[in-house]
């Protein structure tokens, strides 16, 4: 006699684009359903300025994985399964046209975040369940999701939850969670300069990692893009901590002092650096070039080619991403599936993996969900409820 087989139940669990991107994956061979406690993909709608930077171009797969500070080794074989040509390719297909900016980071050809969630949600044949999970329980050929509402058997789930809520669940589980902090934001410092002032290319040293990128002064510390590589990589650091920025790289200021005598200093250090930066940061800064002594000539050095900053705590703005979640070790890299549950699977932001701005993130989320989804489809199981 035959065996009856039907669709496999598979609940997904948060509706951002890891969870919508799964839940793609699945919706020709599965009878998906997508538990959002909000609205679905409105995660999105902010990324990227609103312009959502959905991927980089960097198409070989371990160059790309080592843009992610935590995941880079696990991120291996996932990216080796799914990488930025597909992400291109699934976009493509929903009607998504992507361009590539100068420094890699691809965008929208609409450059809208909204147009992508329309045109992706437009995608979607799955359904949604308007409701907060609250726990996974484990029964004899599934597992339940129970919510603030109901209750519902799977043959598989997907926790899709992001970094900033939903790691309950997979505590109850027993999964332990490497404590959340946040990465890719502005930092507070005991320095404050005028707020606004932007530094270009400017260097810095984070163990052996040198980062170069522009720097924004803010009413309160640092931000833009090498403020939040900072934060990123320092994201598992306790403060206060010290940073060290050169804002000039190799200068011979004696030689300039000499080809310019009568200049005043200030007005020197500002062919170097922004004028109002340059004010606060000159000692003396109203004396000639021909006056300055080498006691203030070494102090201007010192803080034109190693400015120390003590960094407070982090201050908000940027992509504000979590660096900490579902410890890897219990995740299995080729799967995405739960060492420690069977049929449960993670993907997104809620697992220990985040990366620098420039589209990783989301790459994160696009290539996590599809060898989750490509996993539960491989192994179909007939129900057994
Ligand atoms: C301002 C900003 C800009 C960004 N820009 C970019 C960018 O341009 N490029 C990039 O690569 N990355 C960017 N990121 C990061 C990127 O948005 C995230 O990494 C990504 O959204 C994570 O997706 P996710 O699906 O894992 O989680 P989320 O996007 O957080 O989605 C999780 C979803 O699960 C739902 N949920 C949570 N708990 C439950 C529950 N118990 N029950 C039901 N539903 C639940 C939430 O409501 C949410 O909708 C940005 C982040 C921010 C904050």
């Amino acid at each position: 006699m035959e065996q009856e087989f039907h669709k496999p139940c598979i609940g997904i669990i948060g509706g951002g684009p890891a969870g919508c991107f799964c839940a793609y994956q699945l919706q020709n061979v599965c009878d998906v359903t997508v538990f959002e406690m909000t609205s679905p993909l409105k995660t999105l709608l902010v990324t990227g300025g609103g312009r959502c930077n959905l991927a980089h171009a960097e198409y070989d797969f371990k160059e790309l994985a080592k843009f992610y500070p935590r995941g880079e080794k696990f991120l291996y074989s996932v990216l080796s399964k799914f990488s930025t040509a597909d992400t291109l390719e699934f976009f493509r297909a929903i009607g998504v046209e992507t361009y590539t900016q100068q420094d890699n980071r691809i965008f929208p050809a609409s450059n809208s975040a909204a147009d992508v969630r329309e045109k992706f949600l437009a995608a979607l044949n799955v359904t949604f369940k308007k409701e907060k999970a609250l726990r996974v329980n484990p029964f004899e050929g599934g597992l339940e999701i129970a919510t603030d509402s109901g209750s519902y058997k799977f043959e598989s789930i997907v926790v899709a939850v992001g970094g900033h809520a939903g790691y309950n669940i997979a505590k109850y589980l027993g999964h332990n969670i490497i404590d959340p902090s946040p990465a890719l934001v502005g930092l507070k410092t005991d320095k404050v300069f005028t707020s606004g002032v932007v530094l270009k290319n400017v260097k810095t040293k984070i163990g052996k990692t040198v980062l170069q990128d522009d720097i924004l002064f803010t009413h309160n510390g640092i931000s833009g893009p090498l403020a939040f590589k900072i934060s990123s990589l320092m994201a598992r650091e306790k403060f206060p901590y010290t940073i060290t920025l050169d804002l000039t790289g190799e200068i011979d200021l004696q030689e300039r002092f000499n080809a310019n005598p009568h200049k005043t200093l200030k007005n020197l250090v500002g062919e170097l650096v922004p004028k109002s930066f340059a004010a606060e940061i000159c000692p003396s800064g109203d004396i000639k070039c021909s006056q300055v002594s080498a006691k203030v000539r070494e102090e201007l050095m010192k803080n034109l080619r190693s400015l120390e900053l003590k960094v407070l705590s982090t201050s908000g703005g940027g992509e504000v991403v979590t660096c900490g979640g579902v410890d890897l070790k219990e995740i299995n890299p080729k799967t995405m599936e739960s060492k420690l549950v069977p049929h449960l699977y993670f993907c997104g932001e809620v697992v220990d993996i985040d990366g620098f701005c420039g589209g990783f993130n989301l790459q994160n989320c696009w290539s996590t969900a599809f060898v989750a989804a490509e996993n539960i489809t491989h192994g179909l199981r007939r129900s057994t409820f």
